[in-house]
């Protein structure tokens, strides 16, 4: 049988373990990093922009923000149910994260909003100026994806410092020896198991959001019914269970929530026109928020988790549609600035392939019957609506006036919405350095956690309001365990 030793061995190579590793190796410690996939990079390579607070980005565009005024938020945020010490640790590390990142190539654009856009017209509404775009490729847009350029940076630095990242290899458990962690049992692609040892073990298995079965009992939704999130392949839950198996904390798991269409990288276009202020009705036909909250994608998630069946509907007719192809969005999103111009394509493309969240109707009568919304409480409401729209005046939420427009013309077209999410947060308990703890709160000596399967410090929901967060916490959870590792292997 095949061993191997190094000083640190870092569990994945997604975003947490690429930050734990490229730490390490700055430290001198000879690392060894097993991912079980082909690339590294994880659920980041998907992303756009990670959190920091103080940055020079920030100070340049007039905000003095400060790591304790955010701690503050963010501890009120969760009703203090979070490791102070550790939210603190982290805010205070964001900016030179962002340092440490340019440092090795990667490059960050500010957060395109000005201070003086109002908050619900922010690409994220109600949010903090918080988010630091990797810079895309010259010619190319901020979007999906501009983040596997600081995971492909991250790679090549930990390679060039005498890093190993070994991919198609599997952790499967923690090895330990006297109470102390001594390696790990590794998995091969051509289903060969060894050892490999070494005295620090940083998990970073990304979570469980590939793991439905997991999702259900841990957090309750239903994934493929009341749930269409993202699964990054191969984020089972191995982080968690290894921590588990050696008698790491429990800690609960959240969603990292906002709200989907399923199948939505096919129907991005879709998605994206119909992520407009217009109406939004639940089941029973009722509306149940403001529509120009929708730019907080996570507390939409959460409202629509909320509604009976935990789905809802959005819906707009010809005069809206017209209006919307010929002066824009209200809301960018991500999905961009131009879906209205793709509209009818992209309509079309999921009418011939059957899609069953998309509908067309000719009437209210129609709608409801095709959608499966009360048809009673559809009627009642877009009377109510449509009289709201006369006013200029939401009497029910209060709505901006400029976004009520009216449900009155046929054909009208209707997105059906579903929470979604990210992934999953948290589960293993953990300190501010990012040491594994036991049931008793002690330390299992040499064990780490990080990334999305360390992040308890969200309360129930994910602070969707400072944006980059994720990316944020696993950047920096990655680069505390690394030095600290350092810390531990020289006592
Ligand atoms: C579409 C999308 C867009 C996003 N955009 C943003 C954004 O703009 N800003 C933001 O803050 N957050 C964003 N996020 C969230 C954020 O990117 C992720 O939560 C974060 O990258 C997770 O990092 P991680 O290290 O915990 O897991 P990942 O980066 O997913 O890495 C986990 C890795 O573990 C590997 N693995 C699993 N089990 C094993 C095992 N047993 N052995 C070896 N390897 C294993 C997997 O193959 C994977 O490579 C986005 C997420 C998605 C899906």
């Amino acid at each position: 049988m095949k061993t191997m030793n190094a000083d640190v061995i870092v569990a994945a190579a997604g975003l947490s373990g690429l930050a734990a590793s490229l730490s390490a190796v700055q430290q001198g410690l000879k690392v060894i990093t097993f991912e079980k996939s082909k690339v590294t990079g994880g659920a980041a390579n998907m992303g756009i922009s990670p959190l920091a607070v103080g940055s020079k980005q920030q100070r340049m565009a007039g905000y003095n923000f400060t790591p304790e005024e955010f701690f503050l938020k963010h501890m009120h945020y969760v009703h203090w149910k979070a490791d102070a010490r550790l939210v603190m640790e982290y805010y205070r590390k964001t900016a030179s994260t962002i340092e440490w990142l340019e440092d090795i190539g990667v490059e960050f654009i500010f957060d395109r909003c000005t201070k003086y856009t109002p908050v619900r017209m922010k690409q994220y509404a109600y949010t903090e100026q918080t988010r630091h775009a990797v810079a895309p490729a010259p010619g190319e847009q901020i979007g999906p994806r501009v983040a596997s350029r600081m995971t492909k940076k991250m790679t090549e630095e930990i390679v060039n410092l005498g890093g190993e990242i070994i991919f198609e290899h599997a952790v499967n458990h923690v090895i330990m020896k006297d109470g102390k962690v001594a390696g790990v049992q590794v998995t091969g692609p051509d289903g060969e198991e060894f050892e490999a040892y070494a005295p620090v073990v940083i998990l970073a298995c990304g979570g469980f959001g590939d793991n439905p079965k997991m999702i259900k009992d841990k957090i309750g939704f239903d994934w493929g019914k009341d749930l269409y999130s993202f699964r990054i392949p191969g984020n089972v839950g191995d982080g968690l269970r290894m921590a588990w198996e050696v008698g790491g904390g429990k800690e609960p798991s959240i969603m990292e929530l906002m709200y989907q269409i399923p199948d939505n990288l096919n129907h991005f276009a879709l998605e994206g026109a119909f992520r407009q202020p217009i109406l939004w009705v639940n089941k029973l036909g009722m509306r149940f928020l403001p529509e120009d909250v929708i730019g907080n994608t996570g507390t939409t998630g959460n409202a629509i988790a909320y509604q009976p069946f935990k789905t809802c509907f959005a819906i707009m007719d010809a005069d809206t549609l017209k209006y919307y192809k010929k002066r824009g969005v209200d809301f960018p999103g991500v999905q961009g600035e131009n879906v209205f111009n793709d509209f009818d394509e992209a309509a079309a493309a999921a009418k011939e392939e059957g899609y069953g969240y998309y509908f067309e109707a000719d009437s209210i009568e129609e709608l409801a019957e095709k959608t499966g919304i009360d048809l009673e409480g559809l009627q009642e409401t877009i009377e109510e609506y449509n009289h709201c729209c006369d006013d200029h005046r939401d009497y029910l939420f209060d709505k901006y006036p400029d976004f009520l427009r009216p449900v009155r013309k046929p054909p009208f077209y209707c997105l059906q919405q579903f929470p979604g999410a990210y992934g999953t947060l948290g589960g293993v308990r953990v300190n501010y350095k990012m040491e594994v703890l036991d049931d008793n709160y002690k330390k299992i000596p040499g064990l780490y956690s990080v990334g999305t399967d360390a992040m308890n410090f969200c309360g129930d929901t994910y602070p969707f309001i400072f944006p980059g967060t994720t990316m944020a916490f696993c950047l920096n959870s990655g680069r505390i365990a690394g030095e600290r590792a350092a810390e531990y292997l020289a006592q």
